[in-house]
């Protein structure tokens, strides 16, 4: 009999080996986790999950992780949203997995919470809200774990990363939030595959969808064709069909409805407990609508602080109209938001704050250009899409992760994507707003003019656009503007460029976590 090599399948390497999970359970495929089984044999460069929680997808990344640096020769880039993430994750995660299966750590000749070499290779786990410079190492694949609640910015400036790679691999897998955010946009690239399966009474071949499939009062899930209970067993036995073919991003939709190890009156008391959110999010893996859904005035009510004011340095984003609308800010927080008229108003608040600043460059473009040569960072900002597709957020001076001569002290924004993200990033509660009732007032009404509008192209796709009922959405402009301000004044915004590089890596010790500089890690390693 031939023998199949399972260094080609990552799948038929782990039922061989009899891998086990962080929990000490083995990784069967043959019940619970059958719609793993195909992502587990996915080597598709491009993939994206979207998807549920608590499905089994971080066991499967970490393996896949090991499996592709080990028989591919992969150097792999791990991306979670903060370094406290990926402690958490690589300690309850990682290490587990790779204590527990003894052919696993064999092969681990590094091992700490940033750094994993596998043989020669490593997989760098990084946070992408990081008080260190993304990672300038160059690697095969990028997975970007939880990528919705990841700092979107600095994950596209990991793309950059592959570039001499033959692979080029990016993975993104998240819980969605908002529709048109993270990892619903690459989803929407992808083949979508869904998982359908068959009823044994009717024969129906059918995805499984919420408000067809769930009786919420009998709390079953029913054949949509013929009204039976589907039971376990059906749910379990489905098989992957792409609804978008030919697509080349592998795309899956995981949500709790597959997990035949969860009744559908679990999930009808999730959904009553946790709210529609939450469960569109965490149990179906689908995204919700902003715009319908959000109700802007709790959005930032729900993100007011009364912590003592921090210190600087401080961030300052106006937005120019007849009247000049600005907001001020910390890193942690907004604390000020006003407006005025003239320009010598606008001196005393930079004077006043020394802050990094950017303006809106378009109705006052000669007078904004003279604050930016009087005063040193700032920053005007330019609305605009075409040229610069793929990025939603583009400095000048800045040439790939070289700094350039040109165009130093502009930026160019795709304004209806940042404004999502900007949302997203209140809603995840990493806006804070300290400001007193009748301003914080005045702020909300603009935040309240603010529509998502759907426009048809005239390639006859359907793409959309913020827009304000009134035109009042200048401080929400002014919000952006500070958020931008944030970004640059903070530094992450640009890679340090190879020659430069002093990474580094947390490490865990006796005492807790340190970090620690990867050069001198890579010299003890050559001690092996
Ligand atoms: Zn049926």
């Amino acid at each position: 009999m031939r023998k199949i090599k399972y260094s080609n399948s990552p799948a038929l390497w782990m039922t061989r080996n009899d891998f086990i999970n962080e929990r000490g359970i083995p990784l069967s495929f043959s019940r619970n986790h059958l719609f793993l089984w195909d992502i587990y044999r996915d080597l598709n460069p491009r993939q994206v999950l979207k998807k549920a929680a608590q499905i089994g997808a971080s066991v499967m990344l970490n393996l896949k992780s090991f499996f592709l640096c080990k028989y591919k020769g992969f150097d792999i880039i791990y991306t979670m949203p903060s370094d406290n993430d990926v402690y958490e994750f690589v300690r309850t995660k990682t290490d587990k997995i790779f204590m527990s299966n003894p052919n696993l750590r064999k092969d681990i000749k590094i091992d700490n919470v940033g750094l994993k070499g596998v043989g020669d290779r490593f997989i760098y786990f990084k946070g992408t809200r990081s008080k260190t410079a993304p990672l300038s190492t160059t690697a095969d694949l990028l997975i970007h774990d939880e990528i919705d609640r990841s700092d979107l910015t600095i994950i596209e400036q990991y793309a950059s990363r592959i570039g001499a790679s033959k692979y080029k691999g990016i993975w993104m897998a998240s819980n969605p939030s908002m529709s048109n955010v993270g990892v619903d946009i690459m989803w929407k690239d992808s083949d979508q595959k869904e998982w359908f399966i068959i009823c044994r009474g009717c024969g129906l071949e059918q995805q499984l969808i919420w408000d067809e499939n769930v009786d919420e009062i009998r709390r079953i899930y029913v054949c949509k064709g013929c009204g039976k209970e589907l039971t376990p067993e059906e749910r379990r036995s489905g098989r992957w069909i792409a609804t978008k073919p030919g697509a080349e991003i592998s795309g899956y939709h995981i949500s709790q409805m597959m997990a035949a190890w969860l009744s559908a009156k679990d999930l009808v008391k999730e959904k009553e407990k946790r709210g529609l959110e939450y469960f569109l999010n965490f149990v179906l893996g689908e995204p919700y609508q902003v715009g319908t859904m959000t109700d802007f005035r709790q959005m930032i009510l729900d993100c007011y602080t009364t912590k003592t004011l921090s210190k600087g340095p401080y961030y300052l984003g106006v937005d120019i109209g007849i009247e000049k609308h600005y907001v001020v800010g910390t890193e942690e927080e907004i604390f000020e938001v006003g407006r005025v008229r003239t320009r010598r108003e606008l001196e005393h608040i930079i004077e006043r704050y020394n802050p990094t600043t950017v303006f809106d460059a378009g109705p006052e473009r000669t007078w904004v250009e003279e604050f930016r040569e009087k005063y040193p960072n700032t920053y005007l900002c330019f609305f605009g899409s075409d040229k610069h597709k793929k990025e939603i957020v583009k400095w000048g001076g800045m040439s790939g992760n070289k700094e350039d001569t040109k165009n130093v002290g502009y930026v160019w924004v795709d304004r209806n994507r940042l404004i999502d993200l900007l949302i997203n990033e209140i809603l995840s509660g990493r806006m804070l707003f300290k400001l007193q009732t009748d301003p914080m007032e005045r702020y909300v009404k603009h935040w309240q003019t603010m529509r998502r509008i759907e426009e048809p192209t005239a390639l006859g796709n359907k793409r959309y656009k913020w827009d304000s009922t009134t035109g009042e959405d200048h401080w929400v402009m002014a919000t952006v503007y500070y958020w931008l301000a944030k970004m640059k004044g903070s530094g992450k915004t640009e890679f340090i460029p190879d020659s430069a590089e002093k990474r580094e890596v947390i490490e865990r010790t006796s005492e807790g976590f340190r970090m620690r500089s990867l050069k001198e890690v890579l010299e003890e390693m050559k001690e092996y």
